[in-house]
């Protein structure tokens, strides 16, 4: 009987140690941080000291052009950040829409942004991971604090844009701490998008905006430090678009060309869709197609396949996109902004910020170009997920981790690499295995010894 205890126990014990060295596996998963300043061009790191942003370049990566998704505005772009889709695929292809077949209309301002349903034409990042059966926390990104598919963030905040950013900082730095911590977080900053509308991005006023973002970027590295995080934390720093400066001298009127009661305007400048009356699609198009030289008119068939922007019934029958710096009215009563964005993808102004720093990344490595797109399946194998069918490329953007010559499967929700807490798991498994067969035989030997009776009563005891 005493032998029999020991094994009991020896096995127990091996069985805690295993699911120990398991779960301080799970402890070494990947943590990441994807932070959107929105509005940050790619090139206001140049204007004034960022010494914040500058040591983020330092540390890791840099990415000078990343080319965005049109159309260049709020909304569709963090969602392509977080699905890596195009506006086209995801469905959520403006900051104002219209869905025909649920004759509904959509305003980033209005409570239809809590109507899941227009969200889910695809999936975000956040739900992926807790499908996964880790954790994510949310702090205002756009989309998350609604339940897209029935499922919210493990952790969100409900949009306030009046909450600090030093508060949204704290938050996701409590939900990163502690044994239940998330692996993925989001978060959302509304400037200098706000300024720049308001100033317009040439202003020097802007340079104390710019300042004062690198300074929220140094209070939320000082944060990661303190909770000890610095080190452990993927952060990934960008935003979904940037700013061109406008002039009052750059207005288009509509009401110049075609009657208002011809047509619904649905997204604003600078790319408009057009919903024409019934039966007056062509008379809308034929009275704008060449009315302005500052303006491309096209029907949405028409729409040039490299834009990944015609395949949704939001978007609408006719756009109108204008040209850099100009801006389209129906007339010049409605309230001018003195910069804007929205404008075609591939003018560098449209372009945001991408720095990134991490035990994921290269160190000091800076990369010409990338698209939006690519960052999600970039993501994905940082936390090690197995991405869902998305418009990126890993492959174009794996330069920027650290091992490319190697790189490894993704099959959720195994780490990326074998960890060394599962090297000794293996080693204990094994050893146990072994050490259980020997300690069998060995009592099955000594059975056979043994005087009829107490063999008899041992055999009816079962081993566990
Ligand atoms: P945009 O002009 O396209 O850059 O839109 C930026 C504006 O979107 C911000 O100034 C916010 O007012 C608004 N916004 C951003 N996130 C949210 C959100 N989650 N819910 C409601 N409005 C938002
Ligand atoms: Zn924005
Ligand atoms: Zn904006």
């Amino acid at each position: 009987m005493p032998d029999l205890l020991v094994i009991k126990s020896c096995f127990l014990s091996c069985l805690l140690v295993l699911l120990q060295t398991s779960s301080s596996q799970q402890d070494e998963q990947s943590q990441l941080l994807l932070v959107s300043f929105d509005g940050f061009r790619w090139d206001y790191v140049n204007r004034v000291p960022t010494p914040n942003f500058r040591a983020l370049m330092d540390e890791g990566v840099q990415v000078e052009q990343v080319e965005n998704t049109y159309i260049t505005k709020t909304y569709p772009n963090h969602y392509t950040l977080v699905t890596g889709l195009h506006a086209e695929t995801h469905g959520i292809v403006a900051n104002e829409m219209y869905d025909p077949i649920h004759n509904l209309t959509f305003s980033m301002e209005g409570s239809e942004v809590y109507d899941a349903w227009w969200w889910e034409e695809a999936v975000p990042l956040w739900v992926t991971n807790q499908k996964a059966g880790r954790k994510s926390g949310a702090a205002m990104w756009p989309g998350s604090d609604v339940a897209i598919g029935g499922t919210y963030p493990t952790h969100y905040l409900s949009y306030n844009a009046s909450m600090t950013f030093e508060t949204r900082v704290e938050k996701l730095i409590d939900w990163f701490s502690g044994p239940e911590a998330i692996n993925f977080g989001v978060l959302y900053w509304e400037e200098p998008d706000e300024s720049g509308h308001n100033l317009g991005p040439e202003s020097p006023l802007m340079d104390v905006v710019i300042a004062d973002i690198d300074e929220k970027l140094g209070f939320l590295r000082g944060k990661l430090r303190t909770a000890g995080l610095y080190d452990k934390v993927n952060l990934i720093v960008t935003s979904d678009h940037g700013m061109t400066q406008l002039s009052h001298d750059k207005i288009i009127e509509l009401d110049t060309y075609v009657s208002r009661d011809l047509y619904t305007w649905i997204d604003k400048s600078p790319v408009v869709g057009i919903l024409p009356k019934e039966g007056k699609l062509e008379e809308v198009y034929n009275s704008l197609k060449n009315a302005n030289p500052n303006m491309v008119v096209y029907k949405k068939e028409e729409i040039p396949d490299h834009y990944h922007y015609r395949h949704n019934v939001r978007i609408m029958p006719l756009i109108i996109e204008v040209k850099e710096g100009w801006t389209i009215m129906q007339n010049r009563n409605g309230s001018f902004m003195l910069g804007n964005h929205g404008y075609n993808n591939s003018l560098p102004s449209m372009h945001p910020l991408f720095v990134a720093r991490g035990p994921a990344f290269r160190c000091d490595y800076t990369k010409a170009s990338m698209r939006s797109v690519d960052l999600y399946p970039l993501m994905c194998s940082i936390l090690g997920l197995k991405p869902l069918p998305n418009n990126g490329s890993l492959s174009s953007v794996q330069d920027l981790l650290v091992e490319t010559s190697t790189p490894k499967p993704v099959v959720p929700p195994v780490p990326r690499e074998p960890s060394c807490a599962w090297a000794v798991g293996s080693v204990l498994g094994a050893a146990l295995v072994i050490g259980f067969l020997f300690i069998f035989v060995q009592q099955v030997t000594q059975r056979q010894h043994l005087p009829l009776h107490l063999s008899n009563s041992e055999i009816t005891q079962p081993l566990l």
